[in-house]
Parts: C-alpha cells; structure tokens; sequence
C-alpha cells in the first residue's frame, strides 16, 4: 500500500470527512481492520481564507508548497489538496514536489463522462464558479460547465464560509441549494458538480433531484485507488 499525504485544514470539517472516506474504502477493499497509510498536515485556516479574500494567492501558495515538500519529506507518495478552491495554486504545489499531485477536477470529470451528464452544473465558493482554474480542467475533458446566477452565486458562498466551515448544517440552507440546483436542472444541467469540499455534509443524494458528483468522495476514492493500485509496490 502506497502512502497518501493530504493537506487540510481548508476546512478541518471537510478533512475529517477525507479522513473517514479513505479508511472506509480501504477498509471495504481490504478487511475489517485494514486502514490506509497516510499523513496529514492540517494548515490553520484563518490566513489561508484571508489571503484567499485579499486575492494574495502567492502567499497562500506558499504555505500549501511548503506543506506539500513536508509531507513528501514525511514519506507521503503522492498528495491530495483537500479543497477544490485552493487548486487555484495547484501548479505551484505541484512544482515543490517530485510525487504525484492527484487532481481533484481529475476523478470529478471521469465520474461525470462515465455516468454520461456532460452538462454539469458547478457550486462552490465564487472564486470556484467564478474563475477557470477548476472550469477550463473540467471543459477541457468535454463538460459544458453551467454556474449559478450572481445572486445565487453569493449566497452558495456565503453559505459555505459562514456555516459549514464551522459545522453549521441548516435546514434552511439544504432549501436554498435545493433551489439553486433546482435552476441549474431548467436550464439543463444533468448532474451536479459538489465543488466544494464540504457541500456533501449539507447535500446529500436523497436532497437532490440531479445526480451529485460530491468531490470530496471522488477525490477520496482516488486518493485509494492511487494507494492500493499496482502489484509493482509489493504486497497490498
Ligand atoms: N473546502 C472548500 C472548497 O472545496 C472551501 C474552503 C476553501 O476556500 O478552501 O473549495
């Protein structure tokens, strides 16, 4: 079995969710008592979400390269930024680093082609729905990309930054993205991007009348697949 490294922290509520879906798969994969091997390095969030706000991307990148080299330094053999927003830097993180970078958009894309909705809708935080670095990797795969409306927009965000960053899961909320999807389904997206780490804690599949494609589980079964995959690295 291959080691996994995850920076979280971005927020901790969506790394402790990272954490329960990889040891599960492997888990089922493996046996009852088998877990995965990896390392975390959780970041305080506070000045990431800071210089995200700022649009001081470089240095956030800085604090995620200096996490990446830690975790490879650490023995990890690949890595996973668990946080769609933050792939914004991704290029900078990979370059610290001579071990895979697993891609979120990577497994999200192949799950919407497999399961045949090439016109998806996208939430997430607005720098998400509103800037190329996850849209452009997801319609270079072929996916038409649909975003909510800017009102929409502010409040899918704020939703996310107010509430379930600190673990505030509301009824009322679950109604207000119940709506958005609503809109994004008649103006025809076929399924629904989760791009944002922690919308699966407030979405589940039974509140959605499209099919969902959670990243936070996508990139965790990548995150599996990548560590038990290949006879070359000996016994599982
Ligand atoms: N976890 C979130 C995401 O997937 C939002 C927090 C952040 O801005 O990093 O985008």
């Amino acid at each position: 079995m291959r080691t996994i490294g995850l920076i979280g922290g971005m927020s901790w509520e969506s790394t402790a969710e990272y954490y329960r879906l990889i040891n599960r798969q492997v888990r089922d994969q493996l046996g009852p008592l088998r877990s995965a091997r990896l390392l975390l390095y959780s970041v305080d969030f506070g000045p990431i979400e800071r210089a995200q706000h700022a649009g001081r991307w470089d240095d956030a990148a800085a604090i995620l390269a200096d996490a990446a080299c830690r975790l490879e330094a650490g023995g990890a053999e690949c890595i996973l930024l668990c946080t769609n927003t933050m792939h914004k830097v991704a290029p900078a993180i990979e370059a610290a680093v001579g071990i895979p970078f697993v891609h979120i958009a990577d497994p999200t894309s192949q799950a919407a082609l497999e399961s045949g909705t090439l016109k998806v809708g996208l939430l997430g935080t607005a720098f998400t729905m509103e800037q190329a670095f996850l849209k452009d990797r997801l319609t270079a795969m072929g996916l038409t990309v649909l975003v909510p409306d800017a009102q929409e927009r502010r409040e899918v965000h704020r939703i996310i930054f107010e509430e379930l960053c600190v673990g505030v899961i509301s009824d009322e909320s679950r109604k207000v993205y119940q709506h958005v999807i609503a809109s994004l389904a008649a103006r025809g997206a076929e399924s629904i991007i989760l791009g944002c780490t922690e919308i699966g804690l407030l979405i589940k599949p039974e509140h959605s009348a499209l099919p969902l494609l959670d990243t936070t589980l996508l990139h965790a079964q990548a995150a599996v697949a990548f560590a038990l995959d290949g006879s070359a690295y000996g016994e599982r």
